[in-house]
C-alpha cells in the first residue's frame, strides 16, 4: 500500500505564535517520524528480538539518532546501556501425568501441555494433589478471595489467567499478574501452580511461549527479576489437556467459567493427584536500552528529569504468514521509537532548553513481560527520585485521524490536567478506555514506573476514530485481534501520517508542559499500584 502523507491541519488554540513551544509543534511533519518507522521494522532487523542482533541494531540506530542531534549520553557507558537478563528454556521432553479415581493419563508435551522454564533451577519435580481455585485470586479490597475454605498447603493450584469482570480494569490488569498469583500461591503454602490455558498448543506456542516465556533481567547480585510471570516452573494446559484433566475431576470448565466471570469462586479440591518433572537450562545473557538526555536550563530545576519511554524490541522471527516470517512491529513499537527520537528532535530545537532536563528512554525486554522499564527504574544512571513524570508512548495505532486520545494512569496524579489542556490545545477530546477488557494500564512501560511511584501516562486509541465506519474501539479491538503480533504489523499496513503527527505532538506538548512548569507532577492519592506509600 502506498504512502498517505496525509498533513493535518494544525490548531494552535491558545498558544501565542512567539511561544517557542508552538513552532516546534507545527514543524513536527511525517518525516520527523516515517523514515524511523520504515528501518526499524524492516527486514533487516529481523523483528528486534529482546537479547538478538535486531534489538541491538535498532539500540545502536537510537543512539546514532540522539548523538547526531546533539543528546548527552545518559552515562559513562555511554547511550547504549547494556541490561544483564537470564534466559531459561525447556530442556529434553518435561513429562506431566495425571492419576485419579478413573487411572492415570500421561499428557503429551507439545500437545496437551507446555511448560514456563524455571529461571533457578534445572530440575523440577512436583508430585502432588490438585486444587482448582478459579483466577488465585484473594483480594480482600474487593471481598473476593478463591482461597477461603480451602487448603492448599503441600499441593499445586491449577488457575486461569485473569480475573472476574466487577473488578475495574486498571486494578484487574495489576492484581491479576502471573506473578502476583505465584506468590499468592505460595503464600498459602502451595507447593507450585498450573495454569489453564484453553487453546490449541500450537497457538499457545506461538503467541505466548516463543514471544514470551522464561526472560528475567539480573540485578548486580546476579538474582532474576520478573514483573509479569512466574519464575519458578509452571505447567501450562492446553485444550487437550485442560478437557483431561476437567474430565478425570468430573467436572466441566464450561459450567465453572461464567461463574468466574461473574465473581462467584469456584474453588474445589480437585481429586487427581499430578506428577511432572522437567529439566530446565538457563543462559545468562543481555540486553540493552538506549538513553540519552536534554539538560534542562533552569539552575533549580535542572537535577530533575522528565522521562519519554518507548520499548524498541518486538517478538522476532517466527511461523510466516503470506511467507513473512519477519514480526515486523511497525506500530508496536517501532512506532513509539520513532516519536521516540522525534520528541528528542523537539526539544533539540526549543530557542532555550526547558528548565527541567528531559531523559530519553528506549527500552528491550517490552515483549518479555515489561522488563526493561522495570530495570531502568531499579537501576536508572540519575536518581529515581528525581524523576518527575514518564511519558509513554507505545503501539499507538496510527491508522486513522486523531479525534480524541486515552491517557492510561494519567487520571491518578496531576498529569490529568496537563494531558487535558495539550490534547485541547491541539483539538483533541481526552477519552475514556477504548477496550477495558484489555487491561492496557498494566501491559506497557508506565506501569513500572507509576509501581515505583513516579506519575506517568500513555496515550493511546481512544473511543472515537477518524475511519469512516469504525468507531476507536472496533478499530483497536479489530487489529489488537488480526495484526498484533504477527507479520502483519507492517510499514505498508497503511499508516496515516497525519494520526502520527498528531500523536508526536500531544506527546511532545505534554512532557513540554511538565518540563517547564514549577511544581512537579503530584498523586491525588495512594493508590493499589504502588509499592510504598507515596508523599502527596
Ligand atoms: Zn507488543
Amino acid at each position: 500500500m502506498p504512502l498517505r502523507y496525509v498533513l493535518p491541519a494544525l490548531i494552535v488554540g491558545t498558544l501565542q505564535a512567539q511561544d517557542s513551544p508552538t513552532s516546534v509543534v507545527s514543524s513536527i511533519q511525517p518525516n520527523w517520524i516515517a523514515p524511523h518507522i520504515r528501518f526499524l521494522a524492516s527486514d533487516l532487523l529481523e523483528g528486534r528480538e529482546t537479547t538478538k542482533r535486531g534489538v541491538k541494531l535498532a539500540a545502536d540506530y537510537v543512539a546514532s539518532q540522539f548523538e547526531t542531534l546533539g543528546l548527552e549520553p545518559a552515562s559513562s557507558e555511554g547511550f547504549v546501556l547494556r541490561m544483564p537478563m537470564r534466559h531459561s528454556t525447556v530442556d529434553g521432553t518435561p513429562a506431566l501425568a495425571l492419576e485419579g479415581k478413573s487411572g492415570r493419563r500421561d499428557l503429551v508435551y507439545g500437545t496437551d501441555f507446555l511448560v514456563q522454564p524455571d529461571l533457578v533451577r534445572d530440575q523440577v519435580i512436583l508430585d502432588a494433589p490438585l486444587v482448582f481455585v478459579g483466577y488465585g485470586l484473594s483480594l480482600p479490597a474487593f471481598g473476593y478471595d478463591e482461597y477461603a475454605g480451602i487448603d492448599v498447603k503441600g499441593k499445586v493450584v491449577v488457575l486461569i489467567p485473569g480475573g472476574p469482570e466487577k473488578i475495574p480494569s486498571d486494578e484487574r490488569g495489576h492484581t491479576t499478574l502471573f506473578a502476583t498469583k505465584e506468590a499468592t500461591a505460595k503464600a498459602h503454602g502451595a507447593l507450585g501452580v498450573v495454569t489453564l490455558l484453553p487453546a490449541p498448543a500450537a497457538v499457545i506456542k506461538e503467541r505466548v511461549f516463543r514471544q514470551l516465556s522464561g526472560y528475567s533481567w539480573r540485578g548486580p547480585d546476579g538474582v532474576p527479576h520478573t514483573l509479569f510471570f512466574e519464575s519458578a516452573a509452571t505447567p501450562r494446559l492446553a485444550g487437550p489437556g485442560t478437557n483431561a484433566l476437567f474430565e478425570m475431576a468430573g467436572r466441566q470448565l464450561s459450567d465453572v467459567l461464567p461463574r468466574l466471570q461473574q465473581g462467584t469462586p469456584q474453588s474445589f479440591d480437585m481429586g487427581v493427584r499430578m506428577s511432572f518433572s522437567g529439566r530446565f537450562a538457563q543462559v545468562d545473557t543481555a540486553s540493552w536500552n538506549t538513553v540519552g538526555i536534554v539538560r534542562g536550563s533552569d539552575p533549580a530545576l535542572r537535577e530533575e528529569y522528565v522521562v519519554y519511554s518507548a520499548h524498541m524490541d518486538h517478538v522476532g522471527m517466527g511461523a510466516p504468514v503470506n511467507g513473512d516470517s519477519v514480526h515486523h512491529g511497525a506500530l508496536d513499537n517501532a512506532g513509539g521509537t520513532a516519536t521516540l527520537i522525534a520528541m528528542a528532535r523537539a526539544f533539540k530545537s526549543l530557542p532555550t532548553p526547558p528548565r527541567r532536563s528531559v531523559l530519553f528512554v528506549a527500552v528491550s525486554g517490552e515483549e518479555k513481560g515489561i522488563l526493561g522499564s522495570d530495570y531502568f527504574v531499579r537501576n536508572s544512571p540519575v536518581p529515581v527520585e528525581r524523576i518527575v513524570a514518564d511519558v509513554n508512548m507505545d503501539n499507538y495505532l496510527m491508522l486513522a485521524e486523531v479525534k480524541d486520545l486515552a491517557a492510561y494512569g494519567a487520571s491518578y496524579s496531576t498529569l490529568d490536567e496537563v494531558v487535558k489542556k495539550s490534547l485541547g490545545t491541539l483539538g483533541i477530546a481526552v477519552s475514556p478506555d477504548a477496550a477495558p477488557e484489555q487491561t492496557i494500564f498494566t501491559r506497557s512501560d508506565h506501569y513500572p514506573f507509576m509501581r515505583r511511584g513516579i506519575p506517568a501516562v500513555m496515550l493511546f486509541n481512544g473511543q472515537q476514530s477518524g475511519d469512516k465506519g469504525r468507531d476507536g474501539s472496533t478499530m483497536l479491538r479489530q487489529w489488537l485481534g488480526n495484526v498484533h503480533h504477527t507479520p502483519r504489523d507492517t510499514y505498508e499496513q497503511g499508516i496515516d501520517w497525519s494520526a502520527g503527527v498528531s500523536y508526536a505532538r500531544a506527546n511532545f506538548l505534554i512532557g513540554y508542559s511538565v518540563a517547564t512548569m514549577t511544581e512537579r507532577p503530584r498523586w491525588k492519592g495512594q493508590y493499589f499500584f504502588m509499592e510504598r506509600p507515596s508523599t502527596p
